[in-house]
């Protein structure tokens, strides 16, 4: 049974009076539910964001980590770090981290590999971009991705893996990918984890969709089957917005 799991990406937005407001406000609208959830905030509030929902149940997560264990890497966060602050997710992958700051499959596969020693687990970003949609390569962009981030995982641990469909024309932009665009993306990653892993394990790994999802449209999408969750941008930002998608 794959429990349903949103995550908040709050990107490079809200400093820490902001964070305090929000967290008020949510946890004011926060009921108990059988969803699970996270905010993904930068490194620099994940302390703060752990201390203000402790004794809740909504999870931590960071939007990046190095996968070295420690050393002269002057501006990175390692893995370590992340669990010594008690953080639960990490985003790898996002499309704003290769776009703009030189992400590889190669990097990614390393920083899942150090993830799956500890205790922070992943959330590993894929997606087309607009022309290789244009090109019908998504097909083959998505499959590349995959099999580039999973490289040398275990079974066992790509069964606590998350996985975050977003398609790159569709974050931030208000053009949501149709439910049914969605849903076939992520049928087609779940079969690619059962030619890689087999079944059971395919059965297991959560796939959220991200790009645009807002309250109006949360529900249709959740609604597909394969689709466990969601990675919201945009609309985590707000309290209300954010638990709105919660209660889809
Ligand atoms: C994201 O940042 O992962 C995302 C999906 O953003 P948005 O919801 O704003 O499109």
């Amino acid at each position: 049974m794959r429990i349903p799991f949103i995550a908040g990406n709050w990107k490079m937005f809200k400093t820490g009076r902001e964070i305090v407001t929000f967290a008020e406000e949510f946890k004011a609208l926060y009921q108990d539910t059988d969803v699970k959830t996270a905010i993904c905030a930068p490194y620099v509030y994940l302390g703060l964001l752990k201390n203000l929902f402790s004794g809740t149940d909504i999870k931590v997560g960071a939007q990046n980590a190095f996968y070295e264990e420690e050393g002269a890497f002057t501006g990175e966060v390692s893995v370590k770090m992340l669990e010594d602050l008690g953080v639960d997710y990490c985003i790898i992958g996002h499309s704003e981290r290769r776009q703009y700051f030189g992400e590889t499959d190669e990097s990614i596969n390393k920083k899942l590999k150090r993830l799956f020693r500890g205790t922070v687990t992943p959330i590993l970003c894929v997606g087309e971009n607009l022309r290789q949609r244009e090109k019908e390569e998504q097909y083959l962009v998505v499959r590349d991705q995959l099999m580039g981030a999973l490289s040398g995982i275990s079974p066992e641990d790509a069964a606590s893996l998350i996985i975050a469909y977003e398609p790159v024309w569709a974050i931030g932009t208000g053009k949501t990918a149709t439910p049914e665009q969605a849903e076939d993306m992520c049928e087609f990653i779940r079969n690619a984890v059962e030619a890689l892993y087999g079944e059971a394990v395919a059965d297991q790994v959560v796939i959220q969709y991200g790009g645009s999802v807002k309250p109006a449209n949360a529900s249709e999408i959740m609604n597909m089957s394969n689709i466990d969750g969601a990675l919201v941008g945009g609309a985590s930002l707000n309290a209300k917005d954010f638990m709105d998608i919660i209660d889809f």
